[in-house]
This record gives structure tokens, C-alpha cells and sequence, in this order.
């Protein structure tokens, strides 16, 4: 349930409100908004309370059932889109964000020189894998700590904000200490103890749909993560396993709009691995900020036919060059910018 509070209302009928709500025995979530707060109730069996239970209360302008089971993350929730500052990186406004690089970290001159071509072309967040969630326990696992290291001193050498994947919650601290955004893979949107140890920190977390995953499910994973306390999450559509074998994925270009309608979560588009390919990378990239993706996702390497993973759907630091002179072409169309 939603508590929304009348414009202006008193502290003290705020404070009475949240203390009722804890004396049913469920949480709070509090969202003070520039004139009205709006207050959820969180807990299993939240539909049992009354609505006259609160909308007889001082300061109470009306109560709203979510009927989603997501709640945090509904749209419902919140009106307004959510905004992650990442050191003065605004995820989800009026800017469309491109985080770009290599799939993996493979040696600190190739990370520096992709972040700083990334950089030149006008992406606003490096991408890199430093422990990588490969398929077979043969490949190239990522570089782990080292590969951290590399990516902190990219992020010094150009200022660009990082985001890495972390791949269990026993690594959440250690990742932490380098980067400035977890990315959670498509094989762990549903590692629950991940998530709710990501929910128990303050950085922000960039969720992928899982590859078999449903909508509703990735938002129920992000519910995961908003109920421990961080409101800072971003979802990302990168393509979901279907019959089709002419791509790597069939990237899901209606989740798009339908994520945009149902949550105020930031979105991004992830066309490498959507398409797998990188001749198809560009029209997927102009078709999601197209259809209202808040950031996009790229991986660029400095010489995809020496990739040590993904070369396939890499684009050269040139292609990106191009590709993110025609994006700001689409953004403009569609009223951001880039
Ligand atoms: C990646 O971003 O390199 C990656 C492993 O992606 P996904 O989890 O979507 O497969
Ligand atoms: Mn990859």
C-alpha cells in the first residue's frame, strides 16, 4: 500500500503515520518528494490492512493499492522517473548515458586506451569485466583484482565513472572498494542472496533481465534489491533466449516501453549482447533510444579480432565513434540528448 501524504503536510502527521505503520508490524519506505511525501508499506501480507486505517489520519490525502507484486519498483510508486547520480552522472534523466568498453579487462594499456577512446567519442561511463561469467569453465575467467585495479586507475586517468559486474555476494566488498556501479549479469538476476546483499549497501546496481527471464521477473529481482534499502537501480534489457539462432539473442525491444510504463526505474538497452553481433549493434543501439532507453550499453575494444571474449558484437573505438555521431541524430529526434 501507498501512503500519499497531502502537499505540505505537517512532520508530526508524517511521523504519526510512520509510526502506525510500524505498529502494524510492516516496514516503511519513505519518498519526501519536493512538496508531498509518499509513504509504502512493505510487507507480505500488506493487502490485509484497511485503507480508512490510514485516510483517517491527519495530513493523509488518499491510499493506493499496488497491485503489482512488485511495489518498490512500480510505477505506481513513484510518478516521477527515478535519477541515479553517479558522480555527477545523471542515469535516467533528460541525457541519454552510453557506457561503453571492453567485455573484459584484459591488461591495463588496453583498458587505458579503450576508456580514453570511449571517452573522445563522447561516452559518459566505462564499462569492463573483471570477473566474467563465462559459459565454460575453460574460457577466460577475467582478470579479478587486478583487472579492479586497472579500471580504477582508467576511471583517474579520464574521470569516466566505472561499472564491473560482481558475480557473488562474498565479492560485493571487494568490488566495492573499485567500482562505482554493480552490474549483476543475465546468468545472476536471480541469485537472490546477491541481490540482497546488494540491497544492504549504498553504490548503485545495474540489473540485467535474466536470459530465460520475464519482465515481471527482472522487476521482482530489482524488488529484491529496493526492499533491502538501496533505491538506486537501474534495469537493463539484453536479450532473452528464443527459437531464433540467426542472432546470439532476440533483444527485446518492447521491454523497453513496457519497463518505462510499469516502473520509474532507469532503463538501458545492452544491444552487443542482445544481437551478438556487431554489424547488427548500431540499428538495435538507434532503435532503443528510439523507443525511450535512459542509457545504452557498449562494448568497444581496441581490436575485436583479438578479443578474449565477446569480439563478435565489439565495436571498434571508430564504429563507436561513428555510431554515437548518428545517436545523437535519434536523441534529438525523440527530444534528449546525448
Ligand atoms: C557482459 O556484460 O559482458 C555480460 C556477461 O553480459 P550478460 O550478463 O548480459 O550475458
Ligand atoms: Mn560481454
Amino acid at each position: 500500500m501507498i501512503i500519499v501524504m497531502k502537499t505540505h503536510a505537517e512532520p508530526k502527521d508524517i511521523e504519526a503515520v510512520v509510526g502506525r505503520v510500524e505498529e502494524l508490524g510492516y516496514k516503511v519506505h519513505l519518498s519526501r518528494g519536493e512538496a508531498r511525501t509518499i509513504i509504502g508499506v512493505i510487507g507480505a501480507d500488506e493487502h490485509l490492512i484497511q485503507n480508512s486505517t490510514f485516510e483517517v489520519m491527519d495530513g493523509v490525502e488518499r491510499t493506493m493499492r499496488v497491485m503489482q507484486p512488485y511495489k518498490l519498483a512500480s510505477r505506481d510508486f513513484s510518478e516521477a522517473n527515478t535519477v541515479i547520480d553517479v558522480n555527477g552522472v545523471k542515469i535516467g534523466g533528460s541525457k541519454i548515458i552510453v557506457m561503453a568498453g571492453p567485455c573484459s579487462v584484459e591488461s591495463r594499456a588496453m583498458i587505458l586506451e579503450t576508456a580514453h577512446a570511449v571517452k573522445a567519442a563522447g561516452a559518459t561511463v566505462l564499462r569492463g569485466g573483471a570477473f566474467k561469467p563465462r559459459s565454460s569453465p575453460y574460457s577466460f575467467q577475467g582478470l579479478g583484482e587486478e583487472g579492479l585495479k586497472f579500471l580504477a586507475e582508467a576511471r583517474e586517468q579520464t574521470g569516466l565513472p566505472v561499472i564491473t559486474e560482481v558475480m557473488s555476494p562474498e565479492d560485493v566488498t571487494l568490488v566495492g572498494e573499485y567500482t562505482d556501479i554493480f552490474q549483476v549479469g543475465a546468468r545472476n538476476t536471480q541469485n537472490y542472496s546477491l541481490l540482497k546483499a546488494l540491497g544492504k549497501q549504498k553504490k548503485p546496481v545495474f540489473l540485467k533481465r535474466g536470459i530465460s527471464g520475464t519482465i515481471q521477473e527482472l522487476l521482482m529481482s530489482a524488488e529484491y534489491i529496493l526492499a533491502g534499502g538501496n533505491m538506486n537501480v537501474m534495469v537493463c534489457e539484453r536479450g532473452i533466449r528464443t527459437y531464433e539462432t540467426a542472432t546470439r539473442n532476440t533483444f527485446d525491444i518492447n521491454a523497453i516501453p513496457v519497463l518505462k510504463e510499469l516502473s520509474h526505474l532507469p532503463v538501458v538497452a545492452d544491444p552487443a549482447h542482445g544481437t551478438g553481433m556487431y554489424q547488427l549493434v548500431g540499428a538495435i543501439s538507434k532503435a532503443a533510444v528510439a523507443a525511450g532507453a535512459d542509457a545504452l550499453m557498449l562494448e568497444v575494444h581496441p581490436d575485436p579480432s583479438h578479443a578474449w571474449s565477446d569480439g563478435a558484437q565489439s565495436l571498434t573505438p571508430q564504429r563507436f565513434a561513428k555510431l554515437m555521431d548518428e545517436l545523437r541524430l535519434v536523441a534529438q529526434a525523440v527530444g534528449r540528448e546525448i
